[in-house]
């Protein structure tokens, strides 16, 4: 197969670095969004030109399978046909409005029609404007003020959530962003991910003021943690009984794990889902929805106030409905997904067990992240054993070799419905010599 370099078979970083220097003088950190600067796997990032498909290509020409696919939305591939035309159709069109349009009410009624427990929703620009509004509408439809979230498990950006937040954070080093006033975050109680005497002894404790648990119901943002068996479950029950919320974060696991996302996948109904990523195709966009009676909170039917200039734009919209026709049109899709996930799990753990290096192999579906550690991952501390400089011999070894993985140890790896089993047999050779590199490196 060919592979980087589509010149010359030799990797190349000159142009990238030559923008990323230009970058630097004009963007924070030459980026604008941190994981972008490729911080945590000591090198500079690559500047991405294009995609299609399964792959992409940077300014250098380096060709790359891809496995990041913007972070989850481009489950069907870069550019695909659908979408794109979708997109373009509709900005032929105008590119906004600020008013109500039909395509805001086909892909609700595509939602509501094909996902258990969303009754209602409403659209916004991104998944941490879809979190936020959720937040408030619990505390809302409640009265009660306190939100429960677990440690590394990210929601967004918005400083009530910046508590224990994974991704970015995590691998700084950061508990917390500056910037956040204390005051802003005591309502936010810190609970461990899995962790289910915890759980039940914070509901004893102060279970009636909660307004809502927030989870993400397959951890991704500090690599994969999947729920432990019953744990969800447990949390619905724990709600329930106290009269506070269970709000499932689906910014990655909606529409992903199945077209219900992990309400369907785990068969667990949450109050509220939030949504993001996928439900965009690759467009700005997030939402937020649920039970109708709590839905009905949201202004102007009810009292708690969320507002959007943009939301729902009509290009979002376009690409959001194109990627779920896709989605609902295909009935052996996650079967597939599960199936490629399931080969490169395989793969990799057999790769990193021929030479030797110990790894931890996490996945749910097409979501999966390899630890480099010999304990088991199932909350944010055992996350954090991971060796990341192994991580990062691993991850400049794939790159290299035109693979492109998430550029953090505490990141997903995204497979997608567009990946070949001949570019997942080729991957797995690539991952076999980065192992390589990771046992020499010792
Ligand atoms: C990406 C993500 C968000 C934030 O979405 P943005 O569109 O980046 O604002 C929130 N929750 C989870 C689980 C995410 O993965």
């Amino acid at each position: 197969m060919k592979n980087t370099g589509t010149d010359q078979n030799v990797f190349k970083t000159e142009r990238s670095s030559h923008f990323f220097d230009r970058a630097q003088r004009v963007i924070p950190g030459g980026v604008n969004s941190p994981v972008r600067a490729f911080k945590n796997v000591n090198r500079h990032p690559v500047f991405i030109k294009r995609g299609n498909g399964s792959r992409i290509w940077d300014e250098d020409h380096n060709e790359y399978i891809d496995y990041v696919g913007s972070w989850g939305p481009l489950l069907m591939g870069h550019a695909h046909p659908a979408v794109v035309d979708a997109v373009t159709e509709a900005a032929s069109k105008g590119l906004s409005f600020g008013a109500a349009t039909q395509g805001e009410v086909l892909l609700a009624e595509q939602v509501v029609a094909n996902v258990p427990g969303v009754e209602s929703l409403r659209l916004v620009n991104s998944g941490t404007e879809a979190v936020m509004s959720a937040i408030r509408l619990a505390r809302g439809f409640t009265g009660r003020e306190r939100i429960v979230k677990f440690t590394g498990c990210y929601h967004g950006h918005s400083d009530g959530l910046l508590v224990a937040a994974g991704s970015g954070l995590m691998t700084q080093g950061v508990p917390d962003s500056a910037g956040v006033p204390a005051a802003f975050t005591e309502l936010t109680v810190p609970a461990n991910y899995n962790d289910a005497e915890g759980i039940k002894a914070l509901f004893e404790k102060i279970g009636d003021t909660i307004a809502a648990v927030i989870i993400e119901p397959v951890a991704a943002n500090m690599g994969v943690c999947p729920p432990a068996e019953g744990f969800l479950q447990l949390l619905r029950e724990l709600t329930s009984k106290h009269g506070a919320l269970l709000i499932f974060d689906e910014v990655i696991t909606g529409f992903r794990l199945s077209f219900g996302g992990a309400q369907a996948y785990f068969d667990v109904p949450a109050d509220l889902v939030t949504y993001g990523k996928i439900i965009g195709g690759g467009m700005p966009m997030g939402a937020y929805g649920g039970r109708k009676d709590i839905m009905s909170e949201v202004s102007p039917v009810g009292a708690v106030y969320q507002a959007g200039t943009l939301s729902g734009n009509p290009l979002a919209v376009a690409a959001g409905r194109a990627m779920l026709d896709l989605l609902l049109g295909d009935s052996s899709l996650y079967d597939r997904l599960e199936q490629k996930g399931a080969y490169l799990e395989k793969g990799f753990r057999e790769a990193a067990a021929e030479v030797g290096v110990p790894v931890q192999l996490n996945r749910v579906g097409s979501l999966m992240s390899i630890f480099f550690t010999s304990d088991p991952v199932t909350d944010y501390a055992s996350a954090q054993s991971s060796n990341t400089d192994q991580y990062a011999t691993y991850f400049n070894a794939m790159l290299e070799q035109g693979i492109y993985i998430a550029p953090s140890q505490f990141e997903a790896l995204f497979v997608g419905a567009y990946h070949s089993m001949a570019q997942l047999e080729y991957t797995v050779d690539c991952s076999r010599r980065a192992f390589a590199q990771v046992a020499a490196q010792g």
